[in-house]
């Protein structure tokens, strides 16, 4: 793709009032536009990465055996009073339509998923089932803010499972639990696994799966060795004690929550009277979890993860491109551009994702944006390298640079996307 024909570009200026890494750098490298506080535009550079975190998760539910459907945003709100959520709900937003009737815009979908799933499992013999959604949410937060960690309409991976007895909700939970460590390990992010406050006191147990970074709101006890956190207000352990499951040592840290997990138990069947046939015709109440990802403050935890003072440092997986490639045309012009387009066309054809910067820019111009974009590995064709009859080769992560033969080009960089 040629970086003069991306719609969005990069600003000149960070704006002024970006209060953190993600919002500083998403809006200055054109990944996302905000709109209005706490609501964001995902340009196509930043769509690109956003796919590539939404099929990551997506994989790993597919993964646990859920299918995937999509529910409405708009609801009706006879069913958040069935739960008592229309008044109990304080970032509910209330739509109310021209004949005065009242909607809510789905914040979260238990309202939509559990009377949904009614029709469907009335037997032992439909359950236990899972599905799940990548939807957009809307919440009416108080305070919108820290880029897209906290938006007022952002998108959710919600997932929700149907059991007929604890042991089976207990080992799926237990199977999803693994699932999301191994989507966030595989879009870069180490997490803390938290178990949440109510699941000490109660029976429900649930999960808060933490991303370690300054910009988070919540503060924590964790292990710096393993996944093992618990949320301080909470904490059964303070800073300094041995860690529970492994050698290390507890330390206070400060996180966002990009992820839980919820034994729901009857909270929502009992709601909706939603209950089941069992195998000697007796009627019983369905069981329930929910798991949620954000996965557009899944996108900002990674930026507020892996950056450095230039810009963005994506992790492979989730890089918008593979390749950065930029072209110096000075005054052999002619020759670096053919040299480029070729390269181009070669790496394209290889499956291999490539944004050429091909505009008529300073060097220093297209250099501080390849850092800013964060894109893993930059190639430069310049009269210098082409005097080697080399491609300057520059990995984000390093700070050096080396020529790499033209021929060898392709190869190096097959093994260095798949590597
Ligand atoms: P938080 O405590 O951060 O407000 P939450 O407990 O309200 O989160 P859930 O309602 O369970 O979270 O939503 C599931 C996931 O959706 C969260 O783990 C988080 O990743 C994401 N999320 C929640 N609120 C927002 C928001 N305002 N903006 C972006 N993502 C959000
Ligand atoms: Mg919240």
């Amino acid at each position: 793709m040629r970086y003069s024909q991306l719609f969005g570009k990069t600003l000149r200026e960070a704006p002024a009032d970006a209060d953190t890494a993600n919002a500083k750098f998403l809006i200055q490298g054109g990944f996302v536009d905000q709109e209005m506080a706490g609501v964001y535009t995902w340009l196509p550079l930043g769509l690109r990465t956003l796919r590539k975190v939404e099929q990551i998760v997506r994989e790993e539910m597919d993964a646990l055996g859920a299918g995937e459907l999509f529910m409405p945003s708009l609801q009706p709100k006879e069913y958040w009073e069935k739960t008592n959520r229309w008044e109990g709900v304080d970032i509910l937003f209330k739509l109310k339509s021209q004949t005065g009737k009242d909607y809510a815009l789905g914040c979260t979908h238990e309202e939509v998923v559990t009377p949904l799933a009614r029709k469907f499992a009335v037997s032992y013999k439909d359950l236990p089932s899972a599905v799940y959604q990548i939807n957009t949410k809307f919440r009416d937060e108080l305070r919108a803010k820290s880029g897209v960690l906290r938006g007022r309409e952002f998108r959710m991976k919600d997932m929700y499972s149907f059991h007929t007895n604890q042991e089976d909700l207990s080992a799926f939970y237990h199977r999803a639990l693994e699932a999301y460590k191994k989507a966030f390990a595989r879009c870069g992010l180490n997490v803390k696994v938290v178990q949440a406050s109510g699941g000490i006191f109660t029976e429900n147990v649930s999960h808060e799966f933490q991303a370690l970074t300054d910009a988070g709101e919540d503060m924590l006890v964790a292990c710096p060795q393993c996944d093992f956190g618990q949320n301080s207000e909470v904490a059964t352990r303070k800073p300094g004690d041995a860690c529970p499951k492994c050698q290390g040592t507890l330390a206070q840290m400060k996180g966002v929550e990009v992820g839980n997990i919820f034994d729901l138990g009857t909270k929502y069947s009992d709601a909706f009277d939603f209950d089941f046939t069992d195998e000697e015709g007796r009627k019983r109440r369905v069981l329930m979890g929910c798991y949620g990802i954000g996965t557009t403050r899944l996108v900002g935890a990674i930026v507020e993860t892996h950056h450095d003072g230039k810009g963005v440092r994506w992790p492979k997986t989730v890089a918008p491109f593979a390749v950065h490639l930029v072209s110096l045309a000075g005054k052999d012009g002619e020759d670096i551009l053919n040299v480029a387009e070729d390269l181009h066309a070669d790496l394209e054809r290889s499956g291999i994702e490539v944004l050429w910067d091909d505009r008529d820019a300073s060097p220093g111009r297209k250099f501080a944006d390849a850092d800013l974009i964060g894109i893993p590995l930059r190639l430069v064709v310049s009269a210098k390298s082409l005097a080697e009859g080399s491609v300057e080769w520059k990995e984000r992560r390093d700070a050096d640079a080396r020529l790499v033969p033209q021929q060898d080009i392709l190869e190096a960089v097959q093994t260095f996307v798949h590597e």
